[in-house]
């Protein structure tokens, strides 16, 4: 079984090492030097870099970690330029492995045009980069709304048990815009503030979510339409 383990980077970004039997993938290294001490520790062989997209806060440690030897680097097509070291582009529909188990490539852009997350349907885990996170979305950097909302209702379609493994810990401050915007505190949404709050106090992350849990509570994921994402996007970017 993978094992899955999140490390903090830069101020608040998540980077994800996968672990099976000795061997070990690393997903979004935003900084080289807590992936190299953590798989030191644990001793693991890193044999794979996965990219989500080419941003600096995820890819700043791709060029010192993908220096050590024969380690693979994927990215998406769009990234190919844009991500260093590649060896390997990744494209939606590709049957593709990750120390012999599946891993699914969803193409998602809207944040950049390349994001792309990776779907590990044994674990029951998705790593969807900056697209989606507890309780909001990333900016749209890149894309349109419409490609946006499309990209966050293909993550819909997974199972609802699905974990979320998302890229930034935002989540205290995304609670706190849907409080505001909504003008009121629902049950759900002050029930699972509680919770995040309880798990940052005693230093964990608030990573994982699942999706089960942002269908409840996040708008941009619960929005029915692109007019209504549209709207819940421009009110983020204002506040
Ligand atoms: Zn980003
Ligand atoms: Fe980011």
């Amino acid at each position: 079984m993978m094992q899955i383990f999140t490390l903090h980077a830069l101020k608040d970004n998540f980077v994800y090492v996968l672990a099976k039997n000795g061997e070990a993938a690393v997903i979004d290294p935003g900084e080289a030097a807590p992936v190299r001490k953590f798989l030191d520790h644990k001793r693991l062989k890193l044999k794979a870099i996965l990219c989500t997209h080419h941003h600096q806060d995820h890819i700043g440690g791709v060029e010192t970690l993908s220096r050590d030897g024969q380690i693979e680097v994927w990215a998406s097509k769009a990234d190919r330029e844009r991500v260093p070291a590649i060896t390997r582009i990744v494209e939606e529909g590709a049957a593709l492995q990750l120390f012999g188990e599946d891993i699914r490539i969803l193409e998602i852009p809207g944040h950049t045009l390349g994001q792309i997350a990776y779907y590990l349907p044994t674990a029951d885990a998705l790593f969807p980069g900056d697209t989606l996170f507890s309780g909001g979305c990333g900016r749209l950097f890149e894309g349109t709304p419409e490609q946006m909302f499309a990209s966050l209702q293909k993550i819909k379609r997974l199972p609802a048990s699905t974990r979320i493994y998302f890229g930034h810990e935002y989540t205290l401050r995304n609670l706190e815009f849907i409080k505001h915007e909504l003008g009121q505190v629902p049950e759900d949404i002050f029930e699972y503030e509680q919770a995040c709050k309880r798990k940052l106090h005693d230093g964990e992350p608030t990573s994982p979510t699942t999706l089960a849990q942002e269908i409840k509570i996040n708008p941009f994921i619960y929005s029915g339409d692109v007019s209504e994402f549209r709207k819940w996007r421009e009110a983020r970017d204002l506040w």
